[in-house]
């Protein structure tokens, strides 16, 4: 139905319960592009230190795990795989839940470590893409055509995520998931390195109070009134 311009790069940032991961997967099946979770990489890095007991504090250490996993992973519009002993495993739903997001959010304050992710995150973006994360529109594409950057109240965030996980199944407590979205937001907008924060060029949408359908609507406008996007 839409007619999307070659190349085309969208950027959406925003904390953890913004409705960025949703509104992007929602977009990209309208547009048919590919969607790339930039969280993942992060959760990854996380997942693999604290599974190889790094201590998370430890950014050499993290790196040269870093270093040495990353030609057995991969990370693609489906997920992120991981070759073990020879054989590639999808460990995507085992990443997301809130330790691997808590660990995440701590390597993902390291320099070396960003810079090391850098450019895996611009090279698959290079034919375009949506790419949703915390840097994307300050630092990872700032060169994307369309920025946006999603928030919502803390209070709503929360609820949000402890939607999510009590779908997968996970038995988690309200408050619990709040404090630690608390605690991830701080690390993320604190920190030195590429903190999550608005590009000034980025376009900030509050989803508190809207449907995912509306915020799909106001992305499309917007993209199509800068003739990123055409009926055909
Ligand atoms: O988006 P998601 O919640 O999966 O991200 C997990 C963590 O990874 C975030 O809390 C953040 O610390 C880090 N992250 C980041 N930059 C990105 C994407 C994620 O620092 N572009």
């Amino acid at each position: 139905m839409w007619q999307v311009i070659d190349g085309l790069k969208i950027a959406i940032d925003g904390p953890s319960g913004s409705g960025k991961g949703t509104i992007a997967a929602m977009l990209g099946q309208e547009l048919g592009l590919p969607v790339l979770d930039t969280g993942l990489l992060y959760r990854f890095v996380g997942w693999r230190a604290s599974e190889q007991d790094i201590d998370l504090n430890e950014e050499d250490a993290v790196l040269g795990m870093l270093k040495q996993s990353v030609a057995d992973m991969t990370w693609k519009a489906e997920g992120i795989f991981f070759k073990q002993a020879g054989d590639e495993k999808d460990c995507t739903s085992q990443i997301r839940d809130e330790n691997a997001a808590a660990s995440a959010s701590k390597v993902a304050a390291m320099p070396q470590v960003r810079t090391a992710l850098l450019d895996v995150q611009r090279h698959i973006a290079k034919l375009g893409c949506i790419m949703d994360g915390r840097d994307i529109g300050t630092v990872v594409l700032p060169d994307a055509q369309a920025k946006f950057f999603l928030t919502a109240s803390q209070r709503e965030r929360a609820r949000r995520r402890w939607s999510q996980l009590k779908a997968k199944g996970e038995d988690v407590d309200l408050a619990y998931v709040a404090a630690e979205l608390k605690a991830r937001d701080a690390r993320d907008t604190e920190r030195d390195c590429a903190p999550l924060e608005k590009a000034v060029d980025a376009i900030h949408i509050d989803s508190t109070t809207m449907q995912m359908d509306d915020v799909v609507e106001r992305i499309l406008n917007v993209l199509e009134r800068r003739k990123l996007i055409n009926t055909k």
